[in-house]
């Protein structure tokens, strides 16, 4: 589903994506750790068309991110095509950022509404749906000021599974939650596992990790030091930099 190789990006002088490797196969769950700044969220935003690569190929289920292919011959994407391409990806971040003035059904149904014009009636029994499988729904006239840390995450998940992606990306999707409050996500993204969705997880929890994930992948500076299973990464790590990595978060 995600084919990265030799993937580089910089911003000016900075080399953010040093070139790199991963793969991801539909329906796995691959879980990608390392320090800040070592190029994790830009390259989750490469896969989302929110950044442009500088160098190698990445695409998603076979289509090159950015571009068209017509025989041999790549096409830029138009801004409509990019569009339609990001629609099949979801992306949940560390800042649940909802619509504060619409509550957790409609931000649920604006998208589906808004972008892919599916009709109201038929978006907000989707959207009941959907709160009620992140165990929310009596929580859908609540606006997001109304809801926990938590309950807006899971909102944030909701919303992004209405426009039915293929591949779903979270940017340290409980990072900025208090405690108590992250087993509730972590089990609403362990049942969309369970249910076959593809998704790349930008976490530290790293017990999540070992039980959900089928890959687990350290990048550091702008590369992937070392991936394999999640036992392998996390259980017994072989590079130094992922051993002092993992001393710390653990
Ligand atoms: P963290 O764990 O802190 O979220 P990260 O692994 O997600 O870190 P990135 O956010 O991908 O790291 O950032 C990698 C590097 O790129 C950092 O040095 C950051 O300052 C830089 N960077 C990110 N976005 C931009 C931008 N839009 N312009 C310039 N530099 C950027
Ligand atoms: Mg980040």
């Amino acid at each position: 589903m995600v084919h990265a190789q030799g993937v580089r990006k910089h911003y000016g002088k900075l080399e953010v994506l040093k070139g790199v490797d991963l793969t991801v196969e539909r329906g796995q769950v691959c879980c990608l750790l390392g320090p800040s700044g070592s190029g994790k969220s830009t390259f989750l935003r490469c896969i989302n068309h929110l950044e442009k690569i500088d160098g190698g190929r990445l695409a998603v289920d076979g289509d090159l991110v950015g571009h068209r292919q017509a025989g041999d011959r790549l096409y830029e994407l138009r801004e409509a095509e990019v569009a339609a391409r990001r629609r099949d990806i979801g992306m949940v971040f560390q800042r649940f950022n909802l619509f504060p003035h619409l509550t957790a059904l409609q931000n649920v149904m604006e998208a589906p509404v808004r972008v892919a014009r599916v009709n109201v009636a038929e978006a907000r029994v989707e959207a009941g749906r959907l709160l009620d499988r992140v165990g929310l729904a009596d929580r859908a006239d609540h606006y997001p000021a109304q809801l926990s840390g938590g309950q807006q995450q899971r909102v944030a998940i909701a919303r992004a599974l209405a426009m039915k992606p293929k591949l779903m990306l979270f940017d340290e999707p409980t990072s900025a939650l208090d405690p108590e409050l992250v087993g509730d996500v972590l089990d609403v993204m362990r049942d969309l596992a369970a249910d076959g969705m593809t998704m790349v997880v930008v976490t530290h929890e790293t017990g999540f990790a070992r039980e959900v994930g089928d890959t687990a992948v350290f990048m550091d500076e702008g590369v992937v030091v070392e991936s394999g299973t999640p036992r392998q990464v996390l259980v017994a790590p072989t590079h130094e930099r992922t051993k002092a990595f993992l001393g710390k978060v653990l």
